[in-house]
């Protein structure tokens, strides 16, 4: 039987997100580090027909780390809106505890 990764409560503290997981831990990931850590296609890029993965320049602005909302995405994911419309970014639930530091 696996442990069911799911928040219990999700809330914005100062710049950070602040989770509260249902088996007990408390994850605290700054707005910051948590758009810097977005794993979509156009943060992180895709891996090309050899596997190579080319990490594309992202370029930053000052409403890219205000964190406008989120959306839960089917009970394993959270999805941000970030301040200046990047939304497509889709961070699971076991990503956000590792972003937090916290193990399984
Ligand atoms: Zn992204």
């Amino acid at each position: 039987m696996t442990t069911r990764l799911a928040p219990s409560n999700i809330q914005i503290i100062g710049n950070e997100l602040a989770i509260a997981w249902e088996d007990g831990p408390e994850t605290f990931t700054t707005f910051e580090a948590l758009r810097k850590a977005c794993p979509c296609a156009s943060c992180c890029g895709e891996p090309d027909a050899m596997g190579v993965v080319m990490r594309p320049e992202v370029r930053y602005t000052a409403t890219s780390f205000e964190l406008r909302g989120w959306q839960l995405i089917g009970g394993y994911a959270l999805q941000p809106t970030w301040g200046d419309g990047h939304a497509t970014g889709l961070f699971t639930f076991r990503y956000l505890r590792r972003l937090g530091g916290v193990a399984e």
